[in-house]
């Protein structure tokens, strides 16, 4: 079968992983026997540098036209000047209203083998930690209205942000994480503030409502302030945490943090066909662009999850994923995994290694 996949290579560091992650993606399809045809989009500052706007239609119709979009990353400090509503990353907010995303899934987990690259005490962490951050995309306060107003009470001009969330944006996140509970260790924690903001008290009645829909699914509720101390508590207790945009913009970077390495991390943004744009979580990383030294594994990871999640190949999804654990208990290291006396390999030799091992 083939697979038709739109790959924004972007900025910075982004041409160098996503050849490695393409290359992984290529011996997959050699293992397996499937074909992975690749359609080059312009995103982000190259798409400024060439045709004097992030992202342009042609892009949006190519990416729409896929079955699934991969991308690098895109920004850096050529395009810091540049008008704020042709910034590059214009292109990202761009494609993920283009392509109607609504699920940012991001994955923490802490590898053995990197353990003491972990923040967290030993004790803490035990065997480490395994958590899904599914976070909602379209509503929230980002999307409200933003306004200035008089206070009224003598404390001069108030800055305003409305706060919103539907049943219909709820119950459509709610469901994606407990499917996704299903898939992994059956539990999901939701996290809100119910106990100040009435858009967590219709969250909370909608996330219930819908829990019972999977019963074999534990549901818990937990207030974002606990959460994010829990989180550096005892990350162990997580499986799926589900919850809204500026919650989840908050806890799922505090997760990322606790691996101690953002070079490793994949993400996802699933549409309601299931399509989606998978991108490794971190940035263009101009201070390391050009070198060769750059971290591939956020973003062969990343491939890892389009396979699961969009293309429901769970077999070639588990070989990517061993053979990056297989890489990392091998002792093979990217400076920025790095720890004393590890021999530091570049970009392409991790490629390579992984490839070798799947
Ligand atoms: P960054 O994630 O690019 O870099 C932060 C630090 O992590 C840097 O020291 C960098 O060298 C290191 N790093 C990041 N990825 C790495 C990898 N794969 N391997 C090894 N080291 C890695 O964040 P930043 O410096 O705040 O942002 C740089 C640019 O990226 C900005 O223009 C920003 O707007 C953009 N950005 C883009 C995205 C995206 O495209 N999704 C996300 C975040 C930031």
């Amino acid at each position: 079968m083939q697979y038709n996949i739109a790959v924004v290579k972007g900025d910075g560091i982004g041409p160098e992983i996503v050849d490695e992650a393409l290359l992984v993606l290529d011996r997959v399809g050699e293992k397996f026997g499937h074909s992975f045809k690749y359609t080059e989009v312009l995103a982000g500052g190259c798409s400024i540098d060439a045709n004097g706007i992030p992202l342009t239609q042609e892009a949006i119709d190519t990416c729409k036209a896929a079955d699934s979009v991969l991308l690098g990353a895109v920004g850096g400090p050529k395009w810091d000047d540049v008008p704020s509503d042709r910034r590059p990353e214009k292109a990202l907010l761009g494609l993920r209203s283009e392509l109607g995303l609504f699920a940012n899934i991001r994955p923490a987990m802490m590898y053995k083998a990197l353990s003491d690259a972990c923040p967290i005490k030993k004790e803490i962490i035990g065997d480490g930690f395994d958590i899904v951050i599914c976070r909602e995309l379209t509503g929230d306060v980002y999307f409200g209205r933003h306004y200035r107003a008089e206070s009224g009470l003598g404390w001069g001009e108030m800055g305003c942000d409305d706060m919103n969330y539907s049943v219909y944006e709820v119950e459509r996140i709610a469901r994606r994480a407990f499917e996704m509970a299903r898939l992994r260790s059956g539990k999901v924690t939701s996290v809100d503030k119910a106990n100040v903001l009435e858009t967590s008290r219709l969250w909370r009645e909608v996330v219930t409502r819908v829990g019972l829909e999977y019963p074999d699914v534990t549901l818990e509720h937990m207030y974002v302030d606990n959460a994010a101390m829990q989180l550096v508590r005892n990350p162990g207790q997580f499986d799926v945490i589900v919850t809204g945009k500026l919650f989840g913009d908050i806890l799922s970077d505090e997760a990322s943090m606790i691996t101690g390495s953002i070079g490793m991390l994949p993400s996802a943004s699933l549409s309601e066909s299931g399509k989606g744009m998978y991108e490794p979580i971190h940035g263009s990383a101009p201070d390391i662009a050009g070198r060769g030294i750059a971290n591939p594994i956020a973003t062969i990871l990343s491939c890892a999850m389009m396979l699961r999640y969009t293309f429901g190949l769970t077999a070639e999804a588990n070989a990517i994923e061993n053979a990056v654990e297989k890489a990392l208990d091998a002792g093979c290291r990217t400076g920025d995994i790095a720890t004393a006396g590890d021999a530091v390999i570049g970009t392409h030799e991790m490629g390579t290694k992984i490839r070798e091992l799947i």
